[in-house]
């Protein structure tokens, strides 16, 4: 027997037409660079135009890489910010079967030009504050054939191929190509931490299940009715899935381009009536820092629309969900990786409990329970599921229908995390959780940032959370440091809130001492101005474990 349902193929097309058709005087507002101050610094000036319009311009580049000659399953790379061009190129890329591959811009070229030519690259669409960078890639990646100066301002550049008068120059008609669900449509490279950025393939398929998963109720909840500000940038992890799923819903998409610091966010959260917003912790603890000013000053921003601040990346601790809180910013944790979409788990609180109680803090710190179709293991070393006790520390392994099961041309990679559990092959994350009797996971760590104390592991994420509670610390970094006994032993590199004095170790300990054991209390701390970013806004801890390589206790 045969069901009788439509074999109907899950295609990005499907997204852009649906938008276009039931939603098409919903907007698109784009913060972009429209100036300079005295102080060279960039003036924000406001686009806006509607789905219709953004549709229309999305077939217009499709048609213009069809003329340049691109094929089905071709590589067209973006080097750009958040901005409505860009969101053009998610659409108009893909819905010409080509593939969509948006190229970290924080990395350092030596990446830059390993990943062109990993993904051998055939077109490059470049934000013109990103082109003075042209000349140490282009020698070097004989792929890419055009380059196309594409935003966030208006302005050409002499001489430069400009994207609003090439794609200006086709019909707004576009003949759809016959799309299989299963064909590429986006790529994008992890940091890489070690070795080489590896690539993952998203399909038009992922991409559709991923952003009906992330629109649920119970994960982001977005609708049509939602104002979305996604702060985490379009060039990394196809900023969460969020342009795809937005559309899908026809919510009003907003976007900061280079004005990402906490005043221009609140300004243009507030001005846009933005009901949702997404980015990593660091973000949200630059607007908080903003909005208590504001207040203090007498001049709070209206922030009374936005119901929800995604909060993933990186651990965000509990007491910095308290403080979003008291000032109405309500922080909703998820989990994910590149390698996921990223969409994985996402920390709703179970029914009955009230969000702002103790217990309702304590789900939310969590990264929560994985969303329909994905699926997650807590292993040890023989591949036995750890008790769901809340305490016990495994490897996370993952498995769904948006999660990558290899790296693009990477027999080696792909083998290293891979695993086979129950017959099926599962993504090894190099996460470190524990899962709870409720099903809850908590990330302790990524596996190398553990720290290993006599046989034993201590989570520096714990700590780190914990230690950013404490009145004086704005930042809290636990790394790893030899010890002679106990092989490692944990080192807190901590930032200091302006004002405050440094507290002193014992101090500090007498403070965690009330949430770990004694054998956890980092044995020294030290202070800095900053702790090292990655390219995405997350603690590096890799430049701290170099920076204190030499520190030996006592
Ligand atoms: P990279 O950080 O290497 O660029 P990703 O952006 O894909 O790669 O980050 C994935 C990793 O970020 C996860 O494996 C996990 O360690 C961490 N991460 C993501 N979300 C969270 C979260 N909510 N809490 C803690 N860690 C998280």
């Amino acid at each position: 027997m045969h069901s009788t349902i439509m074999n109907f193929p899950l295609t990005i097309p499907h997204i852009l037409q649906r938008a276009e058709r039931y939603f098409p005087d919903r907007e698109v507002v784009s913060l972009i660079p429209a100036g300079v101050n005295e102080a060279g610094q960039p003036i924000p000036g406001k686009h806006k135009y509607t789905y219709r319009q953004m549709a229309a311009r999305a077939r217009q580049l499709a048609n213009a890489l069809k003329e340049a000659g691109i094929q089905k399953g071709d590589r067209v790379a973006t080097f750009a910010v958040n901005h409505f061009r860009h969101l053009e190129a998610y659409f108009g890329i893909p819905i010409a079967g080509a593939v969509l591959h948006t190229v970290n811009v924080r990395l350092h070229p030596e990446q830059l030009v390993y990943i062109i030519n990993h993904a051998q690259d055939r077109i490059l669409l470049i934000d013109n504050v990103f082109a003075r960078m042209l000349p140490a890639l282009l020698p070097h990646c004989p792929s890419i054939e055009k380059v196309v100066i594409m935003g966030p301002t208006p302005q050409s550049i002499p001489g430069m191929l400009d994207y609003d008068q090439w794609i200006g120059a086709q019909p707004t008609t576009f003949d759809f190509p016959e799309l299989d669900e299963n064909d590429p449509a986006g790529m994008c490279y992890t940091s890489g931490t070690t070795g080489h950025p590896k690539g993952v393939v998203y399909s038009h398929r992922s991409t559709v299940l991923h952003s009906l998963a992330s629109a649920l109720p119970d994960a982001l909840n977005l609708k049509h009715a939602d104002s979305l500000l996604p702060v985490v940038p379009m060039f990394h992890v196809n900023a969460w899935g969020l342009p795809y799923t937005a559309t899908m819903v026809g919510a009003k998409q907003v976007f900061a381009s280079v004005f990402s610091d906490g005043a221009s966010l609140a300004k243009l959260l507030s001005e846009e009536q933005c009901t949702r917003t997404a980015g990593v912790p660091t973000i949200w603890m630059g607007l908080l820092q903003e909005v208590e000013r504001a207040i203090q000053a007498g001049t709070p921003y209206d922030l009374s629309k936005l119901e929800m601040l995604v909060v993933g990346g990186s651990a965000a601790p509990e007491s910095l969900i308290r403080a979003g809180d008291k000032l109405g910013l309500h922080l909703f944790h998820a989990w994910g990786m590149t390698e996921t979409h990223p969409l994985g788990t996402c920390a709703s609180v179970p029914v009955g409990v009230d969000v702002e109680s103790d217990e309702g803090y304590h789900y939310r710190a969590k990264q929560g329970i994985p969303v329909p179709l994905v699926e997650i293991r807590a292993v040890d070393g023989d591949l036995n599921e750890v008790p769901h006790d809340g305490k016990t520390m495994g490897a996370l392994l993952v498995r769904g229908a948006w999660v990558s099961q290899e790296y693009y041309n990477n027999p080696e990679g792909s083998r290293a995390t891979q695993v086979r559990l129950d017959d099926q092959v599962w993504f090894d994350t190099g996460d470190i959780i524990t899962i709870d009797e409720e099903g809850y996971m908590a990330i302790q760590d990524r596996a190398k940032d553990l720290i290993k104390s006599g046989g034993e592991w201590i989570s520096s994420v714990d700590l780190e959370n914990a230690l950013m509670g404490h009145p004086a610390i704005a930042e809290a970094a636990v790394i790893a440091t030899p010890h002679p006994r106990w092989e490692e032993r944990p080192l807190g590199v901590l930032v200091v809130k302006p004002g405050q004095e440094q507290p002193s170790r014992e101090d500090l300990n007498a403070f965690l001492a009330e949430k770990f054991a004694k054998w956890w209390l980092p044995d020294a701390y030290v202070f800095v101005e900053q702790i090292p970013r990655t390219t995405v806004g997350k603690f590096l801890k890799r430049a701290l474990r170099d920076q204190f390589k030499d520190f030996r206790l006592e």
